[in-house]
């Protein structure tokens, strides 16, 4: 089992008298950005001239500058804009990075896959909360936190994990729970699972259910009913306690039928394909390659989704309930 670092692990004075520049305003930056400041960190938002989310992050009574002089007054700085435009914002702000400063981010994929090549002399490190910005920032204003990784890939001074643990302390994170990991094992184990699972898998199992009762000749609106909006509740007892709660709430016939015959539609040869061409880089090179393109393929698939029967039924029928939402 993998140590838990939690607030009795973690020392302040390795954030306390540092700058951060929190580099983007949105869903990480935001939140991470106030936490910080109201743990008494200096914290500067680095954004473009023109941006969008400028007076939100000045409303927010945060001091806000364009991203290359953010970084180089900054000890910390933390990449907060999407994935797939951070290696244009290193490149505009690197000449900022001073030896000993620390290049943070939450996501390891433009670190493991080269897009972002960090000069030596500089900490690299990643905290990155295993939730979305508004309950990072919910929690921690309650007292509490949301769970976090942190990683090191390059520890220049000596004390970037100490700066790590303080930093995860500083947004509420070692509150709740902090483990350690990797670069290649942050980014490999989200990429699979938001392919194979979370994301691809759920989405596909979802759209052949509907579509084998549907073309079966049974009623779309059943078959919505059935195979996407019952999920929630399957999936909250999985949250709460695990598959065993699950099977324990469902009836016997349900977990009897389920247990026999769920794994007949897994392909267990489709999930090692996948965590293959994540782990040889495949799918970062095609997914790097689609954004140089703007996008086509990606367009393409968005398209087909929306189109898909199942949207416009569900549309239908949500509407019609609601008010369940309103209890
Ligand atoms: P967002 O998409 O919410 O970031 C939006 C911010 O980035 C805005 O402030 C926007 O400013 C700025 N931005 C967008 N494009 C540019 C650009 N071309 N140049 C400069 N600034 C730009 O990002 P997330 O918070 O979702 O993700 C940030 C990082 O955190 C990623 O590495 C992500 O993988 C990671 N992460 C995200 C989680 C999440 O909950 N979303 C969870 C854990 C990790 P403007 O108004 O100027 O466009
Ligand atoms: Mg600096
Ligand atoms: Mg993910």
């Amino acid at each position: 089992t993998v140590p838990v670092y939690d607030d009795g692990d973690a020392d302040a004075s390795y954030i306390e008298d540092k700058t951060v520049a929190i580099l983007g305003y949105g869903s990480q930056g935001h939140a991470q950005a106030q936490n910080l400041a109201d743990s008494g960190v200096d914290v500067v938002v680095g954004l473009r001239e023109d941006s969008a989310s400028r007076d939100e992050a000045e409303a927010d009574g945060l001091r806000v500058a364009v991203p290359d002089d953010a970084v180089a007054e900054a000890d910390i700085t933390v990449m907060l804009v999407p994935d797939t435009v951070q290696p244009a914002v290193f490149e505009a702000v690197e000449d900022g990075l001073e030896e000993g400063d620390t290049l943070q981010f939450a996501h390891g994929f433009n670190v493991h896959y080269g897009q972002i090549e960090p000069p030596e002399g500089v900490d690299v490190t990643m905290v990155a909360p295993k939730s979305p910005g508004h309950l990072v920032r919910r929690t921690y204003k309650r007292g509490e936190g949301t769970p976090g990784l942190i990683a090191i890939e390059q520890d220049a001074t000596g004390e970037t994990k100490e700066e790590a643990l303080a930093y995860a302390q500083a947004i509420g994170c070692a509150r709740a729970g902090v483990i350690e990991t990797t670069f290649q094992e942050e980014v490999e184990t989200d990429l699979f699972g938001e392919q194979a699972v979370l994301c691809g898998g759920v989405t596909e199992m979802v759209k052949a259910g509907f579509e084998t009762l549907v073309d079966a000749g049974y009623a779309p609106e059943m078959a919505y009913f059935e195979c996407l909006n019952e999920l929630k509740l399957i999936v909250d007892l999985m949250y709460e306690g695990g598959n065993m709660e699950m099977w324990n709430s469902v009836s016997d016939t349900a977990e009897y039928g389920g247990l026999t015959r769920g794994e007949e539609i897994i392909d267990r040869d489709g999930f090692d394909e996948i965590l293959e061409g994540v782990q040889n880089g495949e799918f970062a090179r095609e997914w790097i390659n689609e954004n140089q393109a703007h996008r086509p393929a990606y367009k393409q698939y968005r398209d087909a989704e929306a189109n898909h029967q199942i949207e416009e039924v569900g549309g239908r029928l949500r509407e019609l309930f609601a008010w369940a939402d309103e209890e």
